[in-house]
């Protein structure tokens, strides 16, 4: 009752008693009170929607001040040092590798920035998961990338807080959270007990409670105290989570709790306890962790264990291992003691909702709360992942799982000690195993049936999802401190455990080969299957080497080694394999054989540990070889198409197994895996197994004919060079076997580079992760950057002028590709195959262009290796083995008598081997050798293994097995009938054999790898007395060989050879160079004078290397060599043998040619493609055909050709059939966009700058009209204004002619073609047929004209006054109408074409809208428009002159000729001609009395939109005479609006002055040409009403402050009068083709007027005055003058106050720029990303920015789409006229959008590397490129977007 009196209360007044009460030294009664008002407000029975009970919770936590008052007091306490900020996805943050100590260290903005990480390996990322900042935590990152503020360690300033403040909050919250707790376990149901089971609803519903947790944590340190003391307070837990006794609901809601803990197959101890399951307790106080620390069994007993268990379940399908787990505890029992282990705990029932995620890592920045709750989380651990893996949204899960886990475990300080108090180890192993349990199936490899090996299965939907990642993530990022993973690597039954957890995946997604049927469905489960070995074997493997990198830690690498061969031994006899490989059968994951292999090497390579004490036995070693040779032997199958039918996923697992990701952790462990073997091994047995792997054996015979069942014809030849070439790696590849980082690092970055130019990220993608991290410094080794600079060259982005760009690009070196381009690693690392002819080529074009090898094709280069490390040593062996030596034998002698399936590569290996031997010797230690000689079968082919004195033994008989249809035998049975003298002389030989093969018996030997293998491996079995009786069973294989039933019986047959592997070499050099004795007996004397020059060059050059080792290096073989050359062959060229042999020997070579010519080809057209678009593109180019020039006076012919480009013929344009322009059509506000100043403006990027629009063209011109109109007659202010300042439209042209039906035709198949696209057809679009340029109409040419050239050039003799005269009776004539004809009605159409090309607000702007009135402005404008756009594209000026050439690619003479036709439909009402008024004195006609407001008076006129009316509106053709006519009547004009401008800048006693001087000269001669004395009568005029300067005098009197000369006034009025000039003397050169001359910029005003015929063309140097000589009046000067001033002065008061406005007027506009913007992308990023959108107040998704205008807008969204047009789009149209530039903050790339396309143009900003940075990716820092920069602003004003070369797509209006 008390609570209901305090309920009616006011609540801040409530607060403020409480607080009193509570604040006594008895409190008792302030305490009681709380209580019950609490219990009444905070009702969890009541719903959590009403808000009542939380603002209640505030008022009191506040007391008598408000909420947001107490929030500042408590926030003036903060102690905290750290950030902490927590953001969610999507968040843009920073990480930076110098001042990271943990990898996953990341920082806010606002961190970063006012930290100091000039020059650091830093970049801008997108969080994914969620994150928060790591500033001031320096466990995670260093001090010295601290930010300002956090560096300050604000704690130790902090006054400690008062003890009052947070009172309430003690008492009151603990039941606020209570009470959540009890909402949350309230509306929890398990998913399958409620069809209605709405979580989502519930976490809505406490939404603001959760908020206001929130909310408190941002309050800082001292609220956090508070929290953290509630929730980790055990006794507050206890007496609160129960509820009272009385309370049914408390009651029910416990139990609630308790019911959802059992459901999650979790029991509390207690209960577990009850039941009598024994309980190791260990460590009672961790609570349920303490139960983890069972002890594990040895791990021998565990083995069996397990070993079986997995047979008892290896029947089944999908299997589980549940005794496996270490220890099941681990997985079930939780027990909640505080508020916040029962916080997490629901939490995770609810699946992480993000509000408690946020809530949960807000608490972070204070240690206690941190501290525990880690603890909190590794208990709930087991529980988190059961969870995920049920949960239907793991991926959101995931990532906000690792959001939190991420902050907990990258400190090492708390990752140490919750692994040492909470088995955090015990637990991830344990978790692992029991998510990968659930989804085991038994293994397939190898026996299908009794296989024991369970292997997990790909296609389940947790390897396919990779929801294991959190996981496995938590793990590697606990592993990489390194005091965590010495108590792995310390603990054994964990490593145990690891290794069987590997295990599972050994030998998974299992391929067999498809022989028979194609595969129905591509399985896709191979990514799973890589992505697993990769994440949750490779990444902790990786982690764990890490931290064995030095003697100390040797016991490590010890014992993983053990355990790795250990799970070894049981996988081998999991599978039941002995000694032979199930046929047909690979599979790409031995993570066991690759744990061993990699611990192994860095045993060796930084430990020192002795090899030998690391190896199993020989039997064992054997055993390891297998699965990876077979990899090697399958990667060439699958190359050689054998698995075709597997389909190309089968390819899929090839490249990934060698790509850059996946080959460090793969292909590189199996090599050197295989490399250990083969150095341990017997080399003959070694060598056997390749080839026998390979299934090339049975090529290797010397007969001609020969049977192989194992292998297609087509497959063998790339079986055998897969096979010579694996054995080439093997023999030659250093990396783990004594390369140093370094050189590693320096070798992949050459091949890769070798490959292709690469940019710097692609690079950085390419080069494997290990042994060298990619960024960060490894100390004592080489940066990724030093290594860059150090073998390439970079070079800068280049634009092209078609408009694809190019990225800054890495190129090595010339002395990298001299010195160390390595064939051998690029083959190892290509992923296609075609990069390895791409670095071949690119190896011949550099050896062709530095002239050291100019003739053919060059070979490979050889390379030398560095040093084998002693421990690997026996490697060498490989190459000095009887078996290797019989099979290069065979080889060669088989190639140099062109026998099928041999090939340039094979032999090219083959010499490789050789080299390689020779530079490899190995010690001969001949107590080993001799004795085994006598037992080897082969021995008599060659007396040693030393290649070196091999290499000159002859053998003479070799006795091979063929079938009875081989040549061989045919020959010796039936004495040949004499063909040719190779076939008598071979069987004259063998006949000679079958008389005495008896005796030399002893010397043929069969050759039989398989046979000898076989024998060996028995051999070394049977001296281990453990396996006796397994390998004395009968070999399977044998039967191989003899395939039952084939016909053809085999025969046995001695071949005579005689040859050494010395003289074959000879033979074949002799063969690849055509020429007999090509070696002369000397040539071996004349080598050593040079011995440098065989390090390039081709096959020849290869052997001639070879020779010279050979010689140099032993006696023998050089005297063997000049023995073998000193003899002179028969001349027979073998290789004139077989015409069918040598198509097969030259095949590569042919195809290789015929690459070679269609390169070519492709180049030749390529570039004359590129010759004729930069023809058409160039608008200066002198040359090109006269067939446009329509201008050129020396045209005689009567009538102009045209050629069509759709059906090619030539002819006139008529009126019947007309000829057209390929045209353009398009809107343009560029000429608007204009400014006064040259500088471009800055894009703004803070909230201070801003960009005013007003003072641009467009807007100006806009005002001016409006200013006429409010005042004058409407019709006469739109004849005094040119428009399409803003959406004019702009004609351009490719200059190609078609014949308008053509043209129809022609559109009417693009339209019925649907496949074109990029255009619309519709909208009349399509591409030139000739230069491919995009292009909307066609303007038609007239027809005729150059008959009438002559007689317009004639010289006119003619006065002025008749000129005059003329004129205007030529005005006074009728429009005349042509008649109607197919010219007519195409010349209206393009008409509309023009009106339709922009919007109606563009074209009205008359007061009548539609009115003719309207139309003609209009037309007139498009003319101005135009020629205002040559202009800007000239410079702004017509110094730089340009032939009449010039015109023929501008269209201007054609769209006048068709302006002027449609023009002629209105006439100018004589009574307003504005001709009478220029020419005449009229008397003032003071009609205007009617209520019809006035005309516009001359002066306001403007002088160039009269001289287009003009021209435009008078009969055409118009002479030449008349226009010079119209330009001097109209310069008159403009002279005199130039005097009165320049009068209004004077100042009063400045004007006085200069009327005074003026008026005294008015009298002398020429005074009408005299700027004094006409400056003078204006000032005067102009004086006679006194508001027309009067205005003047309340601007600043900055303008009079400068001092008016006759130089300064000279140069106003030409700069006044300069824009008519080039406005004019443009017009008369394109209607007349007279050449525009150069002129320097001072002298362009006598230069144009000169050229109009103004000025006399030799200016007089007497008066440098030309702006006045320039006059020329037909009446009296002055009275004109007064005339037109009285215009001005006559007006209405009103009006003339605007007069000073409209006479002052500016021509000079500065040529159009794009906003400047800032160097560095981060300046913009910053400001613009989270800026908000003035139109919808909202921050965009995707925010752009115009680029023109610097408006900012919401690309793509709906919040700012108006009738049904997204933002962008629509500003486009608008700023732009359908032309808009947006820079797409979010991505750095700039989009082009133009009318309904749009295009994505490439990115403005570069990083240090000339890259670009799409979608901020790398987020490394980008700078402005001003090049790129530039083009885009050409583009923009040339008007050219549509002309690059990019991909166009319709927008649909939702950009
Ligand atoms: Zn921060
Ligand atoms: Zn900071
Ligand atoms: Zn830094
Ligand atoms: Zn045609
Ligand atoms: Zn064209
Ligand atoms: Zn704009
Ligand atoms: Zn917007
Ligand atoms: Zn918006």
């Amino acid at each position: 009752m008390m609570a209901a009196l305090l309920l009616r209360r006011d609540k801040k007044s409530t607060a403020a008693h409480l607080k009193s009460d509570l604040n006594r030294t008895d409190n008792s009664s302030g305490v009681r009170q709380l209580q019950e008002l609490l219990d009444s407000v905070l009702n969890p029975e009541k719903p959590p929607a009403d808000t009542e009970a939380l603002d209640w919770c505030k008022c009191l936590i506040a007391g008598e001040e408000g909420f947001e008052e107490f929030c500042k007091t408590v926030r003036s306490y903060d102690n905290a040092t750290l950030c902490g900020l927590v953001w969610t996805a999507n968040f843009v943050a920073y990480r930076c590798r110098t001042c990271g100590i943990s990898p996953c260290m990341s920082l806010c903005a606002e961190c970063f920035n006012n930290g100091d990480h000039t020059g650091h390996d830093f970049n801008m990322f997108r969080s994914q998961a969620g994150g928060a900042c790591d500033c001031g935590d320096s466990n995670v990152m260093r001090e010295t990338g601290f930010c300002r503020r956090h560096r300050l360690r604000t704690g130790e300033n902090v006054p400690s807080v008062p003890r009052d403040l947070l009172l309430m909050s003690e008492m009151v919250l603990p039941r606020f959270i209570i009470c959540i707790i009890q909402y949350l376990r309230d509306g929890y149901t398990e998913p399958d007990t409620s069809a209605e089971r709405d979580l989502q609803k519930v976490l809505q519903q406490l939404e603001p409670q959760i908020t206001f947790l929130e909310e408190l944590t941002k309050m800082g340190g001292a609220m956090r105290t508070v929290l953290t003391k509630i929730l980790t307070n055990q006794q507050t837990f206890k007496d609160l989570s129960m509820g009272q006794e009385e309370n049914v609901f408390a009651k029910k809601n416990y139990e609630n709790y308790l019911s959802a803990l059992k459901n999650s197959g979790l029991v509390s101890v207690e209960e577990k306890a009850q039941t009598g399951a024994a309980e190791p307790t260990r460590g009672s106080e961790t609570g349920a962790l303490g139960l983890l620390g069972a002890a594990a069994p040895s791990s021998s007993e565990s083995n069996k264990e397990e070993d079986q268990d997995g047979q008892s379940i290896g029947q089944r399908k999908r299997v589980k291992l549940s005794s496996s787990t270490k220890d099941p505890s681990i997985m079930d029992s939780l027990k909640h003691k505080c508020f916040l282990e029962e916080l997490l705990f629901w939490t995770i029932k609810y699946e992480f909702p993000q509000k408690m995620v946020t809530f949960l890592l807000n608490m972070l920045p204070d240690q206690d709360y941190k501290i525990t709750f880690t603890k909190t989380f590794v208990q709930h651990y087991a529980f988190i992942m059961k969870t995920l893996m049920k949960s239907q949204e793991s991926d959101t899960m995931s990532n906000r799982i690792v959001h939190i886990s991420v902050q907990l475990f990258s400190n090492e300080d708390l990752a140490r000690h919750v692994t040492e108090e909470c088995q955090l180890l015990d637990i991830m192993v344990t978790v692992l195993l029991y998510m990968m349990e659930s989804c085991l199936i038994k293994s397939e490899l190898q026996d299908e049936e009794n296989s024991r090996h369970v292997v997990v299965n790909c296609s389940e939907a947790l390897l396919k999802n990779n929801t294991y990642w959190p996981l496995v993530s938590d793990f590697i990022n606990i592993l990489s401190h390194q005091s965590v993973a010495k108590k792995f690597l310390e603990d054994h039954s964990l490593l145990m455990l690891w290794m069987s957890f590997v295990s599972f995946f050994q030998g998974m997604n299992l391929n067999k080969r498809e022989l028979s049927e194609h595969v129905e469905f591509e399985s896709q489960t191979y990514y799973a299957a890589f992505a697993a070995e990769l994440e949750a074997c490779a990444q902790p493997m990786w982690g764990l080497l890490t931290h064995c990198k030095v003697k100390e830690t040797q016991e490590y690498t010890k014992t993983v080694v053990r355990y790795c061969l250990e799970t070894l031994q049981i996988w081998f006899d999991a599978i039941g394999f002995v000694d032979e490989l199930a046929p047909n059968q690979v599979t790409f994951h031995l993570p066991l054989h690759r744990y061993y292999a990699m611990f192994l090497s860095k045993a060796v390579k930084c430990q020192g540990l002795d090899l030998e004490s690391l190896l199993p036995d020989q039997e064992m070693l054997m055993r390891i070889m297998v699965h990876p040779l077979q990899i090697q032997a399958s990667l060439s199958e699958i190359h050689s198409n054998m698995w075709v039918r597997n389909g190309l996923q089968i390819k899929g697992q090839a490249m990934t197994y060698v790509q850059s990701h996946f080959c460090n952790s793969m292909i590189d462990p199996d090599i050197f895996l295989l490399q250990v073997c083969a150095s341990r091994l017997d080399p003959d047995y070694f060598i056997s197994s390749v080839f026998e792997r390979f299934k090339v054996v049975d090529l290797l015979t010397m007969a001609s004919v020969h049977q192989n069942t194992a292998l297609d014809g087509e497959q063998e030849r790339p079986m055998l060079e897969g096979a010579l070439t694996f054995l080439v790696i093997l023999s030659s590849l250093r990396i783990h076997l004594g390369m140093a980082d370094d050189e590693i690092l320096r070798a992949e970055m050459v091949s890769q580079l070798c490959m292709n130019d690469r940019t710097h990220s692609s690079l950085l993608d390419l080069i494997p992760e290990n042994p060298n991290p990619k960024s960060g410094i490894v100390p004592g080794s080489c940066s990724f950057e030093e290594m860059l600079s150090a073998v390439a060259d970079f070079k800068a982005p280049v634009f092209e002028l078609g408009g694809s760009m190019q990225q800054g690009m890495y190129t090595p070196k010339a002395e990298v590709w001299e010195k160390e381009f390595d064939p051998i690693m690029v083959i190892l690392r290509t992923v296609y195959r075609r990069d390895v002819q791409s670095a071949m080529d690119r190896y011949s074009a550099f050896l062709k262009q530095s002239g050291m090898h100019t003739t053919g094709n060059p070979w490979p280069p050889y390379k030398e290796r560095t040093p084998l490390h002693p421990c690997y040593k026996g490697l060498d062996r490989l190459l000095h083995c009887k078996t290797l030596h019989i099979v290069i034998f065979t080889l060669l002698y088989k190639i140099w008598l062109d026998h099928s399936n041999m090939s340039e590569h094979v032999l090219c290996m083959v010499l490789y081997l050789i080299e390689l031997g020779l530079d490899n010797q190995v010690e001969e230690d001949k107590g080993d050798e001799e004795p085994c000689i006598e037992e080897h079968c082969h021995d008599s082919w060659f007396p040693g293994t030393n290649l070196l004195s091999n290499l000159h033994h002859v053998i003479n008989y070799v006795r091979v097995r063929v079938p009875e249809t081989a040549p061989e035998v045919k020959r010796e049975r039936e004495p040949p009938a004499s063909t040719s003298a190779e076939a008598s002389n071979f069987g004259q030989n063998s006949r000679r054999l079958t008389g005495n093969w008896r005796e030399n018996v002893r010397e043929a030997q069969v050759f039989s790898l398989v046979a000898e293998r076989r024998r060996k491996f028995q051999e070394i079995i049977n001296r281990s007395s453990t396996e006796a009786s397994q390998a004395v069973r009968p070999k399977s294989s044998s039967t191989r060989w003899v395939p039952p039933g084939t016909p053809p019986q085999l025969v046995t047959e001695i071949l005579e050879i005689h040859e050494s592997m010395l003289s074959l070499l000879i033979k074949l050099h002799q063969k690849l160079s055509a020429k007999q004795n090509s070696l002369s007996a000397t040539w071996l004397e004349d080598m050593d004078a040079n011995p440098n020059r065989h390090a390039h060059g081709d096959g020849i050059t290869a052997i001639e290397r070879i020779l010279t080792k050979a010689a140099t290096r032993s006696h023998q073989s050089k005297r063997s060599i000049q023995e073998i050359c000193g003899k002179v062959f028969p001349p027979v060229a073998p290789k004139k043998n077989s015409p069918t042999a040598k198509k097969t020997m030259d095949k590569e070579e042919r195809r290789q040619r015929a690459r070679e010519r269609q390169q070519k080809l492709l180049a030749e057209f390529a570039s004359r493609q590129k010759s004729f678009m930069e023809t058409a593109m160039d608008v200066e180019s002198p040359d090109t055909e006269a067939a446009m020039d329509l201008g050129a006076s020396e045209v005689k012919e009567s009538e102009v050709l045209y050629d069509c480009v759709i059906c090619g013929q030539s002819g006139p344009s008529t009126e019947d059939r007309p000829t057209g322009l390929v045209v353009l059509l398009q809107a343009s506000s560029v000429l608007g966009h204009r400014c006064k100043s040259d500088e471009a403006k800055k894009l703004p990027t803070t909230d201070e700058e801003r960009i005013y629009p007003v003072d641009t063209c467009g807007a100006a011109h806009d005002v001016r009209l409006a200013l006429m109109q409010s005042f004058f007659k409407d019709s006469s202010c739109l004849q005094s204004v040119s428009i399409g300042w803003d959406g004019g439209v702009y004609v351009q042209t490719c200059g190609h002619t078609l014949h308008i039906d053509c043209h129809k035709s022609y559109m009417e198949s693009l339209r019925n073609d649907q496949v074109m696209q990029g255009f619309s057809v519709d909208k009349g679009e399509f591409t030139c047929p000739l230069c491919r340029q995009f292009a909307n109409s066609v303007l038609p040419c007239r027809p005729g004209r150059s008959t009438e050239v002559v007689s317009w050039h004639m010289p006119s003799n003619k006065k002025t006054s008749v000129l005059v005269k003329e004129v205007e009776d030529l005005q006074e004539q009728l429009g005349f109408f042509p008649t109607e004809s197919n010219l007519s009605k195409e010349m209206e159409l393009v008409i509309k074409d023009i009106k339709n090309t922009t919007q109606r607000k563009y074209m009205d702007y008359g007061k009548n809208p539609g009115s003719p009135d309207n139309d003609f402005l209009f037309m007139y404008s498009v003319a101005r428009t135009n020629l205002e756009l040559e202009l800007v594209h000239r410079g702004g000026n017509l110094c730089s002159g340009g032939a009449s050439g010039a015109a023929k690619r501008s269209c201007l003479n054609q769209l006048f000729h068709v302006l002027a036709m449609h023009m002629r439909l209105y006439s100018i009402d004589s009574a307003y001609n504005p001709w009478t008024r220029l020419t005449q004195v009229a008397p003032s006609r003071d009609n205007c009395l009617d209520d019809e407001r006035p005309e516009v008076p001359m002066l306001f006129r403007d002088c160039p939109s009269l001289l287009i009316i003009f021209v435009l509106t008078m009969p055409q053709p118009l002479r030449k005479e008349h226009f010079i006519c119209l330009v001097r009547m109209l310069y008159n004009l403009q002279y005199t609006q130039a005097l009165a401008a320049l009068s209004a800048k004077f100042s009063l006693e400045e004007r006085q002055a200069w009327s005074t001087s003026g008026t005294l000269k008015k009298n002398a001669f020429n005074a009408e040409k005299s700027y004094e004395a006409l400056l003078s009568h204006v000032i005067t005029e102009l004086s006679k009403v006194k508001t027309v300067y009067d205005v003047n005098t309340d601007e600043p009197s900055m303008l009079s402050s400068s001092v008016w000369s006759p130089q300064s006034i000279e140069y106003s009025l030409q700069q006044f009068c300069l824009p008519y000039l080039r406005l004019s003397c443009l017009l008369q050169h394109h209607l007349y083709g007279d050449n525009l001359s150069g002129c320097p910029e001072e002298e362009e005003f006598s230069g144009l007027a000169g050229c109009l015929g103004l000025l006399d063309p030799a200016p007089q140097p007497s008066n440098p005055m030309y702006s006045a000589s320039c006059l020329d009046w037909t009446v009296s000067a002055f009275d004109l003058m007064s005339q037109w001033c009285s215009e001005v002065t006559g007006l209405a008061d009103t009006q003339a106050e605007k007069s000073m406005t409209l006479l002052v007027q500016d021509l000079q506009w500065a040529s159009p720029h794009l906003l400047h913007l800032p160097d560095n992308y981060n300046t913009i990023f910053q400001y613009y990303h989270k800026k908000a959108c003035t139109a919808c107040k909202k921050v965009p998704k995707d925010p752009a920015l115009c680029l023109v205008c610097g408006t900012f807008v919401c690309l793509k969204g709906l919040c700012c789409k108006q009738h049904g047009i997204c933002e962008c789009v629509w500003h486009s149209q608008h700023c732009g006229a359908a032309t808009g530039i947006f820079l797409l903050i979010n991505a750095s790339v700039i989009i082009i959008i133009r009318g309904h396309r749009f295009c994505l143009w490439g990115s403005v900003y570069l990083d240090a590397h000339g890259e670009e940075d799409r979608d901020l990716r790398r987020g490394k820092p980008l700078f402005l490129c001003v090049e790129r920069y530039r083009v885009l602003e050409q583009q923009w004003v040339s008007h050219t977007f549509d002309h690059i070369n990019k991909r166009w797509g319709p927008h649909y209006n939702g950009l």
